[in-house]
């Protein structure tokens, strides 16, 4: 056996997801110099929590960096579900916005579940309508879930082969680990979905040629879990003493992995990027444009 080491290319996802805003900036860019209405993002957030504000803040800032319009909704921590129900019902029939997303999570008594699916499927933009998670499942054309997609575009950009890969996935919500297991699946890679119930996640992993870690766990994903050459995505992000730290142990990684995004400048900004482009979607969608 050779000893030595493999490169591993640490993933530059600012810079991807800069790369792409650039793209939608000029397609938006298109739109406003034909005199035309540009995409516009419809943005909920009930209550004030404030990393939720300042969430929705950031999706707002990067509507207006690429040229789309962003509106804003805010209703109290006191309001009822029917009040946001109404909300929601409002921005459906709005036919000036294209994309509707409810900061979640929404304050207690309030079901995010009957929430998303009272949003228009042609303005889900963070797919968690029964009708957008569906489409995926039956592999037919659909707005997908934010983070996934950012997911896909990471292993595309890189290069990472999917078809015939040993792709698992540790993770299994409806934000994550299911639609990016059911995307890697479309792409023709052999998918193994992983949860806490799991047995042997280590011997799992470790024949991982494609590893997405979306658990939330500080660095479950250790250096010995990771087989040489794979692509190793870390969805993950908890809060450690007043530090971000992802599943993966990205130093572990580092000499194994043939690619790995760090917990920061990784994934996260591929999430806000491709929300911006799910709106742009949604908007050629509305107007046949
Ligand atoms: P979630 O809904 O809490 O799901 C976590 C998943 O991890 C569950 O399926 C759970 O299994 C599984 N799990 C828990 N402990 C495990 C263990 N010991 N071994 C294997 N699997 C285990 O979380 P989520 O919303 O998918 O988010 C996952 C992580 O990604 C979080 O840290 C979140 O902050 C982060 N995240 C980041 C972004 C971004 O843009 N960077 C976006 C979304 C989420 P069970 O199903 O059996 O409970």
């Amino acid at each position: 056996m050779s000893d030595q080491k493999q490169q591993t290319i640490v993933v530059d996802g600012l810079a991807l997801a800069q790369d792409i805003r650039k793209q939608l900036a000029e397609e938006v860019g298109r739109y406003a110099a034909a005199d035309k209405r540009v995409p516009c993002l419809a943005v909920v957030l009930v209550g004030d929590d404030p990393a939720s504000a300042s969430y929705i803040k950031g999706k707002q800032r990067a509507c207006s960096r690429v040229g789309m319009d962003a509106i804003e909704r805010r209703l109290p921590a006191s309001a009822s579900e029917q009040d946001v129900l109404l909300v929601v019902q409002e921005l459906n029939l709005n036919d000036a916005v294209d994309g509707i997303l409810v900061q979640l999570p929404l304050p207690k008594g309030i079901s995010s579940n009957a929430i998303a699916a009272a949003i228009d499927p042609a303005k889900d933009v963070d797919a968690l309508h029964p009708t957008t998670a569906g489409r995926l499942l039956l592999g037919t054309p659909t707005l997908a879930a934010c983070t996934p997609l950012g997911v896909m575009e990471i292993l595309d950009r890189y290069g990472i082969e999917l078809e015939g890969a040993n792709a698992v996935v540790i993770g299994r919500s409806n934000i994550v680990g299911k639609p990016v297991s059911l995307m890697l699946q479309s792409r023709n890679a052999t998918v193994t979905m992983c949860h806490s119930k799991t047995r042997n996640l280590r011997e799992i992993c470790r024949q991982a040629d494609v590893l997405v870690a979306a658990v939330g766990i500080p660095r479950l994903v250790k250096a010995d879990w990771i087989k040489p050459g794979a692509a190793v995505i870390d969805v993950g992000v908890s809060n450690v003493d007043d530090k971000l730290v992802g599943d993966v142990d990205t130093e572990g990684a580092m000499g194994i992995a043939r690619i790995v995004t760090p917990h920061r400048r990784g994934v996260g900004p591929m999430t806000i990027t491709m929300l911006l482009r799910n709106t742009l979607t949604a908007y050629r969608a509305r107007t046949g444009g």
